[in-house]
């Protein structure tokens, strides 16, 4: 429980968290005079079952809102434009932890999915069959290609080439993809 640690030691880590991004920090005086900022209020932890409440500085707060504000404005990447509640943001020590311990599954999951879509892609089929958490879909090839972006494939375009050229009758030897 986050209450029974040391607000010293937790300090000292939102310090060493703070400083991995802000590497002007990371030396000199300025770091010692650094101090987390304070909790204007407290969010309930967004996992469902969870009980915890968690601390939440301004900084946290306005973002929220500038975010809140644009998905009014533009909605998501689907169109959805409700707002992300408070209780849906923030998550508490031990469920913190307990979702670093799931991430590599998680990654690798994703990686495998992706692996098999573009398994698909390459056998130039025009439905591509996948599954994720929510659960199986069929995308056509371009709506494919949008979710590899959305999971974080790192060069699509070059993925897109590559298919082309295979596709393409006159075709150049494909030096580099298997
Ligand atoms: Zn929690």
């Amino acid at each position: 429980m986050s209450d029974e640690i040391d607000p010293e030691v937790i300090a000292d880590l939102k310090l060493r968290a703070y400083s991995q991004f802000d590497s002007t920090r990371s030396r000199g005086e300025g770091v010692y005079d650094w101090k987390p900022p304070a909790a204007v209020t407290q969010w309930k932890c967004k996992t469902p079952p969870c009980k915890s409440f968690v601390d939440v500085d301004a900084e946290t707060v306005e973002r929220w809102e500038i975010f809140n504000k644009r998905l009014r404005a533009n909605g998501d990447s689907k169109g959805d434009a409700r707002p992300i509640a408070s209780h849906d943001v923030m998550l508490c020590d031990s469920c913190r932890a307990e979702h670093a311990k799931i991430q590599p599954q998680r990654l690798r999951k994703r990686t495998d999915r992706m692996a098999d879509v573009i398994r698909q892609l390459k056998a130039g089929e025009s439905v591509i069959r996948f599954e994720t958490n929510e659960g199986r879909h069929s995308a056509n090839r371009t709506e494919t290609f949008a979710k590899l972006i959305e999971w974080g494939h790192p060069d699509v375009t070059g993925l897109q080439q590559s298919l082309a050229e295979k596709d393409s009758p006159n075709k150049k030897p494909t030096k580099g993809y298997v």
